[in-house]
């Protein structure tokens, strides 16, 4: 007879209490007081339902073999299949896949779209390959985790260092290797292939409409508000431009090379037009190049960590003056960096609804493709603002009743679905 259920642990996750999946753990630990009857089901949360490791060895332009290690996490498949991102980046590790799979169960389900939780990476810094090696890498890849991917099995889509280039080469090796076309493999594909109008910007586009929902409530208008953006890219770029275009200043953007800063409001669609250029937005020439660090301590109404996990440590956080982080990154803000911001009085608005709307324009993607018939761009933002601000009255309700913070509340919503399908579907064999 089994003793408990209690968690054992996992022989293949991190011990450093710093590690994104350490974080996923503490936040579900936060939740869990606020589950009732369903929380003695709550190990499932705690361990990926299925990991995969592969090799992923290509030919260079210059005929050597390189290996590379790939990664799909599929963390809880109760209410769907897989759904999540691809990440190329040389620091990606098991770990960090673990904690972006988990996310994405959350996300998934605090937005009740009908999947699970999955993501993808490999460790390699995609700039070091030609283009041609960048295509063999993601057919390899593709290629190794074949099995465990499908339109009903995983879906992927695009996350840092990946496009919606390679999200073809994705389908076309998919598609190759059963026999028939599957666009609904992924999601962030090309119009040309089955993607879906607005989704590029879907992402930023959500984080603007969460932007505003919160700001409604917490009574900071947009029009005016001084607002700093980490991160340039796929969700910092629409994101900056459509608090720009509402009449906000955003005062700085950090990238990876450097920050940026203009008291009186950069001009952001002049930024990126040259973001791309080398050394990013410090060498624009449109602001005054600051110290990274000095971000951190530029009084702010909005703050917006857009490019990785991790960024909002209890340190920095001592240190922020804003009134709401709104998270388009996965996992920007530790748990010891929540409470100092708690603390502090500044609403911090979570990824899992924040940068919800990628995943959920994926999701109308993938439904376009099933039924081949595709949705005009606004019918597609119409869809998406009505599910995104229904899903966070909802989260924004409970933590105003229950004295929560938005975090806590959304993981309420998100694990009672998720321990809620797993309860009926009951445990086979
Ligand atoms: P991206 O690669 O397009 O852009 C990342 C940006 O962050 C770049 O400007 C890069 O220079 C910058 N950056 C990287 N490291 C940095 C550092 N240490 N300091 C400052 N800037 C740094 O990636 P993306 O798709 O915009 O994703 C950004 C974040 O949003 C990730 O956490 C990702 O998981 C999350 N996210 C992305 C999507 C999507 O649809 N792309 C959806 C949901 C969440």
């Amino acid at each position: 007879m089994l003793a408990s259920n209690a968690s054992s642990g996992l022989s293949f996750a991190s011990a450093d209490p710093g590690s994104p999946w350490r974080m996923y753990l503490e936040q579900i630990d936060r939740v869990l007081p606020h589950l009732g009857r369903l929380a003695a089901a709550v190990e499932t949360l705690r361990r990926p339902k299925r990991v995969m490791i592969v090799d992923v060895p290509i030919e260079t332009d210059d005929g050597r073999m390189v290996h590379f290690e790939g990664y799909r996490v599929q963390h809880n498949l109760s209410r769907g299949p897989g759904k999540g991102g691809l990440r190329y980046h040389p620091d990606v590790g098991l770990d960090e896949v673990m904690a972006l799979a988990a996310w994405m169960t959350i996300k998934n389900a605090a937005n009740n779209l009908p999947f699970g939780g999955a993501k993808g990476g490999v460790r390699v810094d995609p700039r070091a390959l030609s283009v041609k090696e960048l295509e063999r890498l993601t057919r390899r890849y593709t290629s190794e985790i074949n099995m465990i991917i499908g339109p009903d099995k995983d879906i992927a889509a695009p996350d840092v260092n990946t496009n919606e280039q390679i999200m073809a080469w994705i389908m076309d090796t998919y598609s190759m290797n059963v026999g028939h076309t599957a666009t609904g493999v992924v999601t962030g594909k090309p119009l040309a292939l089955g993607g879906s109008m607005g989704r590029n910007r879907a992402t930023g586009q959500g984080v603007f409409f969460i932007a505003r929902e919160a700001g409604r409530r917490l009574k900071i208008p947009i029009k005016g508000a001084r607002v700093a953006v980490q991160g340039f890219g796929n969700v910092g770029r629409p994101a900056a431009e459509l608090f720009a275009a509402h009449g906000a200043k955003v005062i700085a953007v950090q990238d990876a090379w450097g920050t940026l800063y203009a008291e009186r409001g950069l001009d952001i669609p002049a930024l990126i037009q040259v973001a791309d250029e080398p050394g990013g937005v410090a060498a624009s020439g449109l602001g005054e190049r600051i110290d990274t660090e000095a971000f951190w301590d530029l009084p702010t109404d909005y703050l917006v960590p857009a490019a990785m996990e991790s960024q909002i440590t209890e340190q920095r956080a001592a240190r922020i003056q804003t009134r709401a982080v709104i998270e388009g990154a996965n996992g920007p803000t530790t748990p010891a960096a929540d409470d100092v911001l708690g603390d502090k009085g500044i609403t911090v608005v979570p990824d899992v609804m924040a940068n919800a709307g990628g995943v959920t324009v994926s999701y109308f993607e993938w439904v376009q493709d099933f039924s081949s018939y595709y949705w005009s761009e606004d019918e597609v933002n119409r869809r998406l603002e009505e599910i995104m601000v229904d899903a966070f009255a909802r989260v924004w309700d409970i933590a105003a009743d229950r004295k929560l913070p938005l975090r806590t509340a959304a993981y309420i919503v998100a694990c009672e679905r998720v321990l809620d399908a797993r309860r009926i579907r009951g445990l086979y064999p």
